[in-house]
This record gives C-alpha cells, sequence and structure tokens, in this order.
C-alpha cells in the first residue's frame, strides 16, 4: 500500500489523511524528520504559511523537506502548502522550499471574500471540481517546466511542474477524493513508470 505522508504541523491535517485513505492509500502523520524516510509521497496542507513556516524551523524540518524534494518522489501543496513550494512568493525576497517552479501571491482574492466555493474546470478531471478557497493564494506565473491544470476568474489557481502538484484551493474539504487520487497516480509505480488512473 503507498504511504502518503501530510505534513502535520499545522492546518488541515486530518482532512487530507481522510481523503488519502478514501482513495485506498495509508496516511502518515509528520512531525519530525525520520517520518520522512519511509514515504512515497508527501502533502504540504492548507493553514497559514508564516507558522507553518516557523514550526518548520523549529522542529528542524526545512532541510529534511528539502531532501525530500531532491529525492524526487511527489509533493502535493493546498494553499499554504503551495505556497511552502513556489519557487517565488510575491513580496518576499526568500521563497519557503523553493523546488516548485511558479510564482504565487498571498491572500489574491480579495479582503471581502476571504472564503467562497467556486465550480473549476480541471485538466485530467471529468465534470466539474467544487472548490473551496479561504483567503486563497493564486500563482502569478508558471515556469516552462509547468503545466496549468487550472484557470478561475483570469488567475492559475492548480498547475504541476514535474514532481510538484500545487492548488490555491482546499480539495481535502470535499468529499470529491478526485484531486487526491491524481496526486496518487503521480507515484512511480516499482518500474518507474507513474500508475495508471
Ligand atoms: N493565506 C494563507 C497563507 O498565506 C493561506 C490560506 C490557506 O491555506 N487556506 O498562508
Amino acid at each position: 500500500m503507498k504511504r502518503i505522508g501530510v505534513l502535520a504541523l499545522q492546518g488541515a491535517v486530518r482532512e487530507h489523511l481522510q481523503s488519502i485513505e478514501a482513495c485506498g492509500a495509508e496516511g502518515v502523520l509528520v512531525k519530525w524528520p525520520k517520518d520522512l524516510e519511509t514515504l512515497d509521497a508527501l502533502i504540504l496542507p492548507g493553514g497559514e504559511s508564516t507558522a507553518m513556516r516557523r514550526l518548520i524551523d523549529r522542529y528542524g524540518m526545512m532541510q529534511p523537506l528539502r531532501d525530500f524534494a531532491e529525492s524526487g518522489k511527489p509533493m502535493f501543496g493546498t494553499c499554504a502548502g503551495l505556497i511552502l513550494l513556489a519557487k517565488t512568493v510575491v513580496g518576499y525576497e526568500e521563497p519557503h522550499l523553493g523546488v516548485m517552479d511558479v510564482a504565487v501571491e498571498r491572500n489574491s482574492f480579495g479582503r471581502q471574500v476571504d472564503s467562497f466555493e467556486a465550480p473549476l474546470e480541471i485538466k485530467g478531471l471529468d465534470g466539474a471540481f467544487d472548490a473551496v478557497f479561504i483567503r486563497a493564494p493564486h500563482i502569478v506565473s508558471a515556469g516552462p517546466s509547468a503545466e496549468v491544470l487550472c484557470v478561475h476568474d483570469g488567475r492559475i489557481v492548480m498547475a504541476k511542474s514535474g514532481q510538484f502538484l500545487g492548488c490555491s484551493f482546499h480539495p481535502e474539504l470535499t468529499e470529491d477524493h478526485r484531486i487526491t487520487a491524481y496526486f496518487l497516480s503521480m507515484i512511480p509505480s516499482r518500474s518507474g513508470f507513474p500508475l495508471p488512473n
């Protein structure tokens, strides 16, 4: 069974674990560097990226997360998790992990609409996905290696770049597990090729 970690320092952890289990994989709470050792893939959840970053530093997780990225295993950042993965965060000198070839802007859907739901058309999924946005970032630009998977209101809200998947919204807050399943399909099979959907 595939083992999928969820960084469990802050944010929407439990919901991701439930979604992973609904997809037939094992969900693993990740707090310490050793927790990363036996994983096939890792999810960085939504929450608050500045708070999560402080805890990453406090728990000594920065270098282990970079090493995990370096190992080539799939990583999925949702909302704050996307901000942690991005190579550039608009208005900040330094990124956090800085591994995914996208630039993101925080809280970019306006104060008066801190939270909203929208049906999204996502490349690779049949039929709309009802997405929950909470003080969401968006992808300002995606580098040449990135594939844009969804645009909402003229803004990129989901992209994939090699082993990295990122979205602005919270797929784990609905009963629709297709995005988690999509992420699981990015895990290479033992033969070295991604598993079929
Ligand atoms: N606004 C948050 C941040 O900048 C992200 C919000 C979320 O993850 N729901 O970290």
